[in-house]
């Protein structure tokens, strides 16, 4: 399930350390290394998905858990009244670094719309 070469998957397997602040059977979530607001955490499948572009219809629920777990991780974080940027993003255009699906969850501060 687990990609060697994956930077998210080491850190689904322990391989690498990350600040993990949720975990459930399909997804976890940790603090982004290198934040771009006050809150900025990224929310990944346990499974390996690359982008978007991959993902498979049985992949709905897995995908489904990682705005549950962003639900969560929001009123955990004080964030839910004020509200919160989420966004996955798609390959280069998009700025995707790392590809291993995962949503952001962003908060803590205002944000513009639309995104640069
Ligand atoms: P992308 O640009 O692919 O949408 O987002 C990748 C995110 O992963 C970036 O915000 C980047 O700061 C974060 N990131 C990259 N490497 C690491 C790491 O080793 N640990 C953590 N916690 N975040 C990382
Ligand atoms: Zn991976």
């Amino acid at each position: 399930m687990s990609q060697d070469d994956c930077l998210f998957c080491k850190i689904v397997d322990g391989e690498i350390p990350a600040d993990i602040i949720y975990e459930s059977d399909t997804a976890i979530a940790f603090r982004d290394i290198n934040p771009q607001a006050p809150a900025h955490v990224l929310i990944i499948p346990r499974k390996h998905i690359a982008t978007i572009n991959d993902l498979e219809e049985d992949d709905e629920a897995v995908i489904g858990s990682l705005f549950t777990a962003a639900r969560e991780i929001a009123a955990q974080e004080g964030l839910s009244e004020q509200g919160y940027r989420t966004v996955i993003n798609c390959n280069e255009a998009a700025g995707q670094t790392v590809f291993h699906i995962h949503l952001h969850l962003l908060g803590g501060r205002g944000f513009s719309w639309p995104p640069g």
